[in-house]
């Protein structure tokens, strides 16, 4: 079974449709899915309507951007309450200070002597709900200041670099409150990538996982080979499942293909019974979260 539970659509970064990202999954022999964009859950109507659940078990989930210890830090929240208003209010905090960090960083790259334009960036950005830093990059390619966004990326917009801006970003622990108060469930991304390896210690999982949190991102592509196994052995011995992500980006993002990294299905029982369980208590408190879906094959 081939279970990829973290990637992006046009909705924020990624360069597939929802449509075109669950056709993309069905072709690369993917048995579940979860589209995680980016703070915001516009895609989740049209993945699902294109999601054949004979072919494909669709999870819905956010990667919402959360900052902890003062390091920006990757949330996957999977299966919460859409329309449940506290998270909704946060998610439009957040994708507000998306849109006001764009100018800033377009007059950032114009104060370079690029001639960049807000309306060149919202001209690649489209149907996206979440704008980012990879549209000011696809503007800059359009523009033929840089050949790819990994170019755009080390010259202009890493922090440190001249086009960098600062953006809000929730409060990690409040985070995870509001996504089990939603009905979801709350696995942290790619812990040990560049941007919060920094404050993200067993210390910092075995607190977390005090306040809800439910699981670890090991196996992802940012991550070392070493690393992943050492996240693994931290999650079994701190209570936590683990997951295997590609964190797609279509083609947005190299050596992230779908199923480049995939979820042990025992891994995937676990936040399944977790989603279940979140689910439940808030349909008791009136809300209405996703059902859970039920997937082919695994034991319960
Ligand atoms: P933002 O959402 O504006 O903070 O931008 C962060 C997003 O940019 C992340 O989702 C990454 O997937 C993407 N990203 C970060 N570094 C790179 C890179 N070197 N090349 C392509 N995409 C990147
Ligand atoms: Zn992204
Ligand atoms: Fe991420
Ligand atoms: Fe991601």
């Amino acid at each position: 079974m081939r279970i990829d539970l973290h990637t992006h659509s046009r909705r924020s970064d990624g360069t597939d449709s929802p449509a075109e990202l669950v056709a993309a999954a069905v072709a690369a022999h993917l048995d579940v899915l979860a589209l995680t964009d980016h703070d915001t859950t516009e895609g989740w109507d049209e993945a699902r309507a294109a999601a054949d659940p004979a072919a494909l078990v669709l999870l819905t989930g956010i990667e919402i951007s959360c900052r902890y210890d003062g390091a920006g830090v990757h949330l996957l929240a999977y299966g919460p309450d859409p329309a449940y208003p506290p998270l909704v209010r946060e998610l439009d905090r957040i994708l507000e200070g998306r849109n006001a960090r764009l100018p800033a960083t377009v007059q950032r790259l114009r104060d370079l002597d690029i001639a960049i334009t807000a309306d060149d960036v919202r001209g690649v950005s489209g149907d996206a709900a979440a704008t980012g830093r990879p549209h000011v990059a696809d503007a800059l390619i359009s523009l033929g200041v840089v050949s790819n966004r990994d170019e755009a990326f080390d010259r202009f917009l890493m922090p440190g670099r001249p086009g960098y801006v600062d953006r809000y970003a929730a409060d990690l622990i409040q985070a995870i409150g509001l996504v089990a108060a939603a009905g979801g469930v709350s696995v942290l991304a790619h812990p040990w990538s560049r941007a919060s390896r920094r404050v993200l210690d067993g210390d910092a999982f075995e607190a977390l996982r005090g306040r809800g949190l439910v699981g670890l991102e090991a196996d992802h592509q940012d991550h070392r080979t070493n690393d992943r196994a050492v996240l693994r052995g931290i999650a079994a011995d701190t209570g936590l499942l683990w997951t295997g992500s590609s964190d797609y980006h279509g083609t947005g993002k190299i050596d992230h293909d779908l199923g480049v990294q995939t979820t042990d299905p025992l891994q995937l029982d676990r936040l399944l019974a977790a989603m279940r369980t979140s689910a439940g208590a808030a349909r008791r408190r009136g809300l209405d979260p996703p059902p859970t879906p039920e997937v082919p094959g695994l034991t319960r």
